[in-house]
Protein backbone atom coordinates (compact mmCIF):
# COMPACT_ATOMS: atom_id res chain seq x y z
CA UNK A 1 0.00 0.00 0.00
CA UNK A 2 1.47 3.67 -0.65
CA UNK A 3 2.03 5.34 2.52
CA UNK A 4 1.53 8.72 1.01
CA UNK A 5 3.28 10.34 4.53
CA UNK A 6 5.96 7.99 3.52
CA UNK A 7 6.34 9.49 0.15
CA UNK A 8 5.75 13.26 1.68
CA UNK A 9 8.88 12.41 3.70
CA UNK A 10 11.17 10.96 1.28
CA UNK A 11 10.73 13.44 -1.16
CA UNK A 12 10.98 16.39 1.33
CA UNK A 13 14.10 15.52 2.87
CA UNK A 14 15.55 15.07 -0.49
CA UNK A 15 15.34 18.28 -1.27
CA UNK A 16 15.78 19.74 2.32
CA UNK A 17 18.29 17.28 4.01
CA UNK A 18 19.81 15.54 1.15
CA UNK A 19 22.15 14.17 3.35
CA UNK A 20 20.13 12.62 6.29
CA UNK A 21 19.69 9.34 4.19
CA UNK A 22 23.74 8.57 4.84
CA UNK A 23 23.55 9.76 8.42
CA UNK A 24 20.71 7.82 9.15
CA UNK A 25 22.40 4.65 7.46
CA UNK A 26 25.49 5.15 9.14
CA UNK A 27 24.12 5.85 12.56
CA UNK A 28 22.20 2.54 12.57
CA UNK A 29 25.77 0.99 11.53
CA UNK A 30 27.72 2.63 14.65
CA UNK A 31 25.02 1.90 17.09
CA UNK A 32 26.05 -1.94 17.26
CA UNK A 33 30.08 -0.69 17.64
CA UNK A 34 31.76 -1.90 21.18
CA UNK A 35 31.78 0.71 23.71
CA UNK A 36 36.07 0.78 22.84
CA UNK A 37 34.82 1.47 19.33
CA UNK A 38 32.72 4.39 19.99
CA UNK A 39 35.01 6.03 22.10
CA UNK A 40 37.40 5.66 19.40
CA UNK A 41 35.29 7.37 16.91
CA UNK A 42 33.92 9.88 19.46
CA UNK A 43 37.67 11.37 19.90
CA UNK A 44 38.48 11.28 15.84
CA UNK A 45 36.06 13.33 15.24
CA UNK A 46 36.31 15.19 18.30
CA UNK A 47 39.97 16.36 17.26
CA UNK A 48 38.24 16.75 13.67
CA UNK A 49 35.94 19.69 14.79
CA UNK A 50 38.39 21.10 17.05
CA UNK A 51 41.10 21.55 14.05
CA UNK A 52 38.51 22.99 11.98
CA UNK A 53 37.45 25.53 14.36
CA UNK A 54 41.01 26.57 15.13
CA UNK A 55 41.85 26.74 11.80
CA UNK A 56 38.44 28.80 10.70
CA UNK A 57 36.88 30.37 13.81
CA UNK A 58 38.63 33.09 15.27
CA UNK A 59 36.83 32.62 18.41
CA UNK A 60 37.81 29.44 18.79
CA UNK A 61 41.62 30.14 17.43
CA UNK A 62 42.03 32.54 20.19
CA UNK A 63 40.78 30.04 22.60
CA UNK A 64 43.41 27.50 21.49
CA UNK A 65 46.17 29.72 21.40
CA UNK A 66 45.45 30.80 25.32
CA UNK A 67 46.00 27.62 26.07
CA UNK A 68 48.87 26.82 24.04
CA UNK A 69 47.07 24.12 22.61
CA UNK A 70 47.00 23.48 18.52
CA UNK A 71 44.41 20.26 18.33
CA UNK A 72 45.92 19.91 14.64
CA UNK A 73 49.18 18.98 14.71
CA UNK A 74 49.48 17.91 18.84
CA UNK A 75 46.08 16.63 19.93
CA UNK A 76 45.39 15.17 23.36
CA UNK A 77 42.83 14.61 25.31
CA UNK A 78 44.06 16.19 28.48
CA UNK A 79 44.61 19.04 26.64
CA UNK A 80 41.27 19.46 25.45
CA UNK A 81 40.13 18.94 28.76
CA UNK A 82 41.92 22.09 30.38
CA UNK A 83 40.24 24.47 27.66
CA UNK A 84 38.23 27.11 29.18
CA UNK A 85 34.98 25.82 28.63
CA UNK A 86 32.18 28.43 26.59
CA UNK A 87 29.16 29.68 27.73
CA UNK A 88 25.87 30.63 26.23
CA UNK A 89 26.29 34.17 26.89
CA UNK A 90 29.54 34.66 24.94
CA UNK A 91 27.74 32.24 22.10
CA UNK A 92 25.30 35.42 21.72
CA UNK A 93 28.27 38.05 22.48
CA UNK A 94 31.22 36.29 20.14
CA UNK A 95 28.53 34.89 17.49
CA UNK A 96 30.43 36.39 14.51
CA UNK A 97 33.39 35.58 15.43
CA UNK A 98 32.44 31.86 16.38
CA UNK A 99 30.87 31.46 12.81
CA UNK A 100 32.66 29.70 10.46
CA UNK A 101 32.99 31.50 6.50
CA UNK A 102 29.45 30.63 4.76
CA UNK A 103 31.46 29.56 1.83
CA UNK A 104 32.55 26.03 3.58
CA UNK A 105 29.10 25.13 2.90
CA UNK A 106 26.58 24.04 0.31
CA UNK A 107 23.58 25.69 2.56
CA UNK A 108 22.88 26.73 6.01
CA UNK A 109 19.58 27.30 8.04
CA UNK A 110 19.08 30.06 10.23
CA UNK A 111 18.10 28.93 13.92
CA UNK A 112 17.00 31.17 16.38
CA UNK A 113 16.58 29.86 19.69
CA UNK A 114 15.54 31.34 23.26
CA UNK A 115 16.24 30.16 26.80
CA UNK A 116 14.43 30.00 29.89
CA UNK A 117 16.20 33.44 30.97
CA UNK A 118 15.14 34.80 28.19
CA UNK A 119 18.47 35.70 25.85
CA UNK A 120 17.76 34.64 22.00
CA UNK A 121 20.80 32.55 20.07
CA UNK A 122 20.66 32.60 16.45
CA UNK A 123 22.83 31.01 14.01
CA UNK A 124 23.22 28.81 10.90
CA UNK A 125 22.71 25.56 10.94
CA UNK A 126 24.61 23.98 7.71
CA UNK A 127 23.07 21.33 5.80
CA UNK A 128 25.07 18.14 7.09
CA UNK A 129 24.67 18.87 10.90
CA UNK A 130 20.51 19.73 10.21
CA UNK A 131 20.90 16.52 8.55
CA UNK A 132 22.37 14.58 11.44
CA UNK A 133 20.33 16.29 13.90
CA UNK A 134 17.02 14.94 12.16
CA UNK A 135 18.92 11.34 11.71
CA UNK A 136 19.80 11.20 15.09
CA UNK A 137 15.79 11.30 16.40
CA UNK A 138 14.90 9.32 13.26
CA UNK A 139 17.55 6.33 15.09
CA UNK A 140 15.92 7.31 18.58
CA UNK A 141 12.44 6.39 16.77
CA UNK A 142 13.48 3.30 14.98
CA UNK A 143 14.70 1.92 18.12
CA UNK A 144 10.52 1.92 19.10
CA UNK A 145 10.11 0.30 15.59
CA UNK A 146 8.49 4.13 15.14
CA UNK A 147 9.25 6.24 12.05
CA UNK A 148 9.43 10.23 11.40
CA UNK A 149 6.88 10.12 8.67
CA UNK A 150 4.48 8.13 11.70
CA UNK A 151 1.38 10.12 12.95
CA UNK A 152 1.97 12.44 15.73
CA UNK A 153 0.48 14.14 18.69
CA UNK A 154 2.85 17.35 19.26
CA UNK A 155 2.71 19.56 22.12
CA UNK A 156 3.54 23.06 21.55
CA UNK A 157 3.91 26.31 22.98
CA UNK A 158 1.10 28.63 24.15
CA UNK A 159 -0.50 31.83 22.73
CA UNK A 160 0.56 31.59 19.38
CA UNK A 161 -0.85 34.09 16.78
CA UNK A 162 -3.59 33.13 14.84
CA UNK A 163 -1.55 33.70 11.19
CA UNK A 164 1.33 31.41 12.70
CA UNK A 165 -1.33 28.99 13.55
CA UNK A 166 -2.41 28.77 9.85
CA UNK A 167 1.49 28.19 8.78
CA UNK A 168 2.29 25.66 11.75
CA UNK A 169 -0.86 23.88 10.77
CA UNK A 170 -0.17 23.60 7.31
CA UNK A 171 3.72 22.55 8.08
CA UNK A 172 2.00 20.09 10.54
CA UNK A 173 0.20 18.49 7.45
CA UNK A 174 3.59 17.64 5.64
CA UNK A 175 5.07 16.29 8.77
CA UNK A 176 2.22 13.98 9.39
CA UNK A 177 1.66 15.36 13.02
CA UNK A 178 -0.97 17.35 14.98
CA UNK A 179 -0.26 19.73 17.73
CA UNK A 180 -1.68 21.36 20.56
CA UNK A 181 -1.54 25.05 20.85
CA UNK A 182 -3.62 25.41 23.93
CA UNK A 183 -3.95 23.58 27.34
CA UNK A 184 -7.72 23.73 27.40
CA UNK A 185 -9.20 20.35 28.86
CA UNK A 186 -12.41 20.79 26.45
CA UNK A 187 -10.04 20.79 23.61
CA UNK A 188 -8.16 17.96 25.13
CA UNK A 189 -11.06 15.77 25.08
CA UNK A 190 -12.05 16.37 21.74
CA UNK A 191 -8.49 15.13 20.56
CA UNK A 192 -9.39 11.67 22.13
CA UNK A 193 -11.31 9.87 19.54
CA UNK A 194 -7.92 10.67 17.09
CA UNK A 195 -5.41 9.59 19.36
CA UNK A 196 -6.19 5.80 18.67
CA UNK A 197 -4.54 6.66 15.15
CA UNK A 198 -1.41 8.68 16.83
CA UNK A 199 1.92 6.53 16.60
CA UNK A 200 3.82 8.85 18.69
CA UNK A 201 3.45 11.77 21.22
CA UNK A 202 6.25 14.31 21.99
CA UNK A 203 6.08 17.01 23.50
CA UNK A 204 7.47 18.62 27.07
CA UNK A 205 7.21 15.86 29.78
CA UNK A 206 4.74 17.53 32.06
CA UNK A 207 2.62 18.31 29.66
CA UNK A 208 2.35 14.62 28.16
CA UNK A 209 1.64 14.03 31.93
CA UNK A 210 -1.03 16.26 32.37
CA UNK A 211 -3.08 14.71 29.34
CA UNK A 212 -2.65 11.63 30.93
CA UNK A 213 -3.97 12.96 34.24
CA UNK A 214 -7.34 14.55 32.04
CA UNK A 215 -8.00 11.55 29.91
CA UNK A 216 -7.76 8.97 32.89
CA UNK A 217 -11.48 8.35 33.45
CA UNK A 218 -12.42 8.53 29.41
CA UNK A 219 -10.66 4.88 28.86
CA UNK A 220 -8.94 6.52 25.83
CA UNK A 221 -7.41 4.01 23.26
CA UNK A 222 -4.13 4.02 21.91
CA UNK A 223 -3.78 1.16 19.40
CA UNK A 224 -1.15 2.19 17.64
CA UNK A 225 1.00 4.35 19.77
CA UNK A 226 4.69 3.02 19.70
CA UNK A 227 6.09 5.66 21.35
CA UNK A 228 6.06 8.60 23.81
CA UNK A 229 8.67 10.98 24.00
CA UNK A 230 9.26 13.78 25.94
CA UNK A 231 11.92 16.71 26.10
CA UNK A 232 13.48 19.28 27.65
CA UNK A 233 12.09 18.78 31.33
CA UNK A 234 12.68 16.51 34.00
CA UNK A 235 10.66 12.90 34.16
CA UNK A 236 9.69 12.77 37.91
CA UNK A 237 8.52 8.94 39.01
CA UNK A 238 5.01 9.80 39.45
CA UNK A 239 4.91 10.93 35.70
CA UNK A 240 5.88 7.52 34.88
CA UNK A 241 3.19 5.87 36.52
CA UNK A 242 0.37 7.67 34.78
CA UNK A 243 1.92 6.83 31.80
CA UNK A 244 2.05 3.51 31.93
CA UNK A 245 -1.41 2.83 33.12
CA UNK A 246 -2.75 5.47 30.63
CA UNK A 247 -0.07 4.69 27.44
CA UNK A 248 0.90 1.49 28.95
CA UNK A 249 4.15 2.52 28.55
CA UNK A 250 6.49 4.95 30.00
CA UNK A 251 7.75 8.20 28.72
CA UNK A 252 11.15 8.24 26.95
CA UNK A 253 13.50 11.06 27.53
CA UNK A 254 15.30 12.69 24.32
CA UNK A 255 18.01 15.40 25.70
CA UNK A 256 19.70 17.92 23.86
CA UNK A 257 19.34 21.29 22.96
CA UNK A 258 18.86 23.22 20.11
CA UNK A 259 22.71 24.23 19.71
CA UNK A 260 24.02 20.95 21.03
CA UNK A 261 21.70 18.70 18.86
CA UNK A 262 20.49 15.44 20.11
CA UNK A 263 22.86 14.34 23.27
CA UNK A 264 21.03 11.24 24.23
CA UNK A 265 18.01 9.53 23.35
CA UNK A 266 16.25 6.81 26.00
CA UNK A 267 16.11 3.36 24.18
CA UNK A 268 13.64 1.01 25.60
CA UNK A 269 14.67 -0.60 28.24
CA UNK A 270 14.82 2.87 30.39
CA UNK A 271 18.72 4.18 29.87
CA UNK A 272 19.66 7.36 28.29
CA UNK A 273 22.31 6.40 25.57
CA UNK A 274 24.20 9.06 24.75
CA UNK A 275 24.66 10.09 20.64
CA UNK A 276 28.56 9.32 20.54
CA UNK A 277 28.37 9.78 17.17
CA UNK A 278 27.29 13.19 17.28
CA UNK A 279 28.56 14.77 21.25
CA UNK A 280 31.47 14.82 22.94
CA UNK A 281 29.99 14.29 26.45
CA UNK A 282 31.68 15.52 30.03
CA UNK A 283 31.11 16.06 33.45
CA UNK A 284 31.89 18.83 35.42
CA UNK A 285 33.73 17.96 38.54
CA UNK A 286 33.11 20.93 40.41
CA UNK A 287 29.79 21.65 39.72
CA UNK A 288 28.51 18.30 38.15
CA UNK A 289 27.61 20.62 35.04
CA UNK A 290 27.57 18.79 31.69
CA UNK A 291 30.23 20.55 29.17
CA UNK A 292 29.17 19.18 25.29
CA UNK A 293 30.97 19.32 22.52
CA UNK A 294 28.84 19.01 19.27
CA UNK A 295 31.16 16.69 16.63
CA UNK A 296 28.81 18.19 13.52
CA UNK A 297 28.33 21.59 14.10
CA UNK A 298 30.54 22.93 11.77
CA UNK A 299 29.26 26.24 10.65
CA UNK A 300 28.89 26.83 14.30
CA UNK A 301 31.45 25.30 16.81
CA UNK A 302 30.10 24.99 20.39
CA UNK A 303 33.21 23.46 21.96
CA UNK A 304 33.48 22.61 25.47
CA UNK A 305 29.70 24.40 26.11
CA UNK A 306 28.68 24.50 29.73
CA UNK A 307 24.85 23.58 28.82
CA UNK A 308 24.10 24.41 32.30
CA UNK A 309 22.22 21.34 33.63
CA UNK A 310 23.55 19.02 36.27
CA UNK A 311 24.18 15.20 35.21
CA UNK A 312 24.93 12.07 36.67
CA UNK A 313 27.15 9.38 34.19
CA UNK A 314 26.55 5.91 34.87
CA UNK A 315 29.85 3.80 35.53
CA UNK A 316 31.36 2.93 32.34
CA UNK A 317 31.09 -0.73 33.21
CA UNK A 318 27.21 -0.41 32.96
CA UNK A 319 25.51 -2.54 30.47
CA UNK A 320 22.70 -1.77 29.21
CA UNK A 321 19.82 -4.70 28.91
CA UNK A 322 19.21 -3.27 25.14
CA UNK A 323 22.52 -4.49 24.31
CA UNK A 324 24.06 -1.15 23.09
CA UNK A 325 27.39 -0.26 24.58
CA UNK A 326 27.21 3.56 24.45
CA UNK A 327 27.67 5.13 27.71
CA UNK A 328 24.44 6.25 29.95
CA UNK A 329 23.57 9.68 31.31
CA UNK A 330 21.20 8.35 34.56
CA UNK A 331 19.70 11.28 34.99
CA UNK A 332 19.29 14.87 34.47
CA UNK A 333 18.95 16.25 37.71
CA UNK A 334 18.57 19.68 37.09
CA UNK A 335 19.38 23.17 36.41
CA UNK A 336 22.70 24.34 38.14
CA UNK A 337 23.16 27.72 39.58
CA UNK A 338 19.64 28.07 40.33
CA UNK A 339 19.62 28.90 43.87
CA UNK A 340 17.30 29.43 47.19
CA UNK A 341 17.93 31.91 49.44
CA UNK A 342 17.37 31.08 53.48
CA UNK A 343 18.33 33.88 56.13
CA UNK A 344 21.67 33.40 55.76
CA UNK A 345 22.62 30.08 53.84
CA UNK A 346 22.22 29.23 50.42
CA UNK A 347 20.58 26.45 48.37
CA UNK A 348 20.87 24.87 45.32
CA UNK A 349 16.95 24.54 43.66
CA UNK A 350 17.92 20.90 43.03
CA UNK A 351 17.02 20.30 47.01
CA UNK A 352 13.46 20.90 45.93
CA UNK A 353 14.04 18.02 43.61
CA UNK A 354 14.71 15.71 46.27
CA UNK A 355 12.33 16.69 48.95
CA UNK A 356 9.89 15.91 46.07
CA UNK A 357 11.26 12.82 44.86
CA UNK A 358 11.82 11.68 49.14
CA UNK A 359 8.18 12.08 49.60
CA UNK A 360 7.14 10.14 47.04
CA UNK A 361 9.53 7.08 47.39
CA UNK A 362 8.60 7.00 50.99
CA UNK A 363 5.41 8.11 51.56
CA UNK A 364 3.99 7.02 48.17
CA UNK A 365 2.38 10.63 47.50
CA UNK A 366 3.08 12.44 43.98
CA UNK A 367 2.64 16.00 44.43
CA UNK A 368 2.47 18.23 41.46
CA UNK A 369 4.70 21.69 42.24
CA UNK A 370 5.86 24.82 41.44
CA UNK A 371 8.30 26.72 44.16
CA UNK A 372 8.20 30.64 44.29
CA UNK A 373 10.95 32.87 45.78
CA UNK A 374 10.09 36.50 46.19
CA UNK A 375 12.00 37.20 49.31
CA UNK A 376 15.09 35.79 51.53
CA UNK A 377 14.13 33.32 53.93
CA UNK A 378 10.78 32.60 52.73
CA UNK A 379 9.21 30.20 49.87
CA UNK A 380 5.99 29.62 48.60
CA UNK A 381 5.06 26.17 46.84
CA UNK A 382 2.37 26.21 44.70
CA UNK A 383 0.15 22.79 44.48
CA UNK A 384 -2.96 21.56 42.29
CA UNK A 385 -4.34 20.13 45.29
CA UNK A 386 -6.21 21.36 48.02
CA UNK A 387 -3.60 22.71 50.94
CA UNK A 388 -4.31 20.52 53.99
CA UNK A 389 -2.65 19.99 57.47
CA UNK A 390 -1.77 16.73 56.53
CA UNK A 391 -0.01 17.69 53.26
CA UNK A 392 1.16 20.78 55.31
CA UNK A 393 3.11 18.34 57.76
CA UNK A 394 4.40 15.77 54.85
CA UNK A 395 6.12 18.69 53.15
CA UNK A 396 7.33 20.51 56.13
CA UNK A 397 8.54 17.56 57.61
CA UNK A 398 10.32 16.71 54.45
CA UNK A 399 11.77 19.94 53.70
CA UNK A 400 13.41 20.84 57.14
CA UNK A 401 15.47 18.01 56.67
CA UNK A 402 17.39 20.45 54.05
CA UNK A 403 16.38 23.91 54.71
CA UNK A 404 17.20 24.90 58.51
CA UNK A 405 16.46 28.88 57.59
CA UNK A 406 13.50 29.04 55.33
CA UNK A 407 9.93 29.81 56.27
CA UNK A 408 7.63 27.74 53.56
CA UNK A 409 4.15 28.06 53.07
CA UNK A 410 1.79 26.22 50.97
CA UNK A 411 -0.55 27.80 48.23
CA UNK A 412 -3.01 26.07 46.44
CA UNK A 413 -3.22 26.75 42.54
CA UNK A 414 -4.21 25.10 39.75
CA UNK A 415 -3.13 26.60 37.02
CA UNK A 416 0.74 26.82 36.68
CA UNK A 417 0.86 25.16 33.89
CA UNK A 418 -0.17 28.03 32.75
CA UNK A 419 2.63 29.80 31.02
CA UNK A 420 4.50 28.78 27.55
CA UNK A 421 7.01 26.89 27.21
CA UNK A 422 9.61 24.67 29.49
CA UNK A 423 7.69 24.02 33.27
CA UNK A 424 10.21 24.91 36.12
CA UNK A 425 9.97 23.71 39.27
CA UNK A 426 11.35 26.64 41.08
CA UNK A 427 10.90 30.68 40.13
CA UNK A 428 13.09 32.69 41.52
CA UNK A 429 11.23 36.79 41.19
CA UNK A 430 14.72 37.48 43.93
CA UNK A 431 16.75 40.42 41.40
ZN1 LIG B 1 19.76 0.65 26.31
Amino acid sequence: MLNFHKWLFFKGAKKRNPSIFAHFEELKKTEQSSQSELLKLNEERLKKICCFAFQHSDFYKKRFEEANFNPCTSWSLEAFRKLKPVEKKELIEFNESIHTPKSFFKKRFFVETSGTSGEILTFHRDESWDSFNRAAIWRGYSWFGANPWDRKLYFWGYNTAPLKRIKLILMDFLVNRFRLFDYDPEKLRKLLPRLKHVKIIEGYSSMIYELANLIKNDNPSFDSLKLVKGTSEKVFPHYQDIARRIYKMPIANEYGSTESGIIAFECPKGSMHINMEGVHVERDSEDGGIIVTNLQSFSFPTIRYKLGDEIVLAPSEYKCACGMESPIIMEVTGRIGKKIFGKNQIYPSLTLYYIFKNIYFNENRSIDFQAHQYQKGRMEIWVKEKVTPELENLVFTEAKKYFSDIELTLKEKYDFRQQAGKLRDFVSHLD
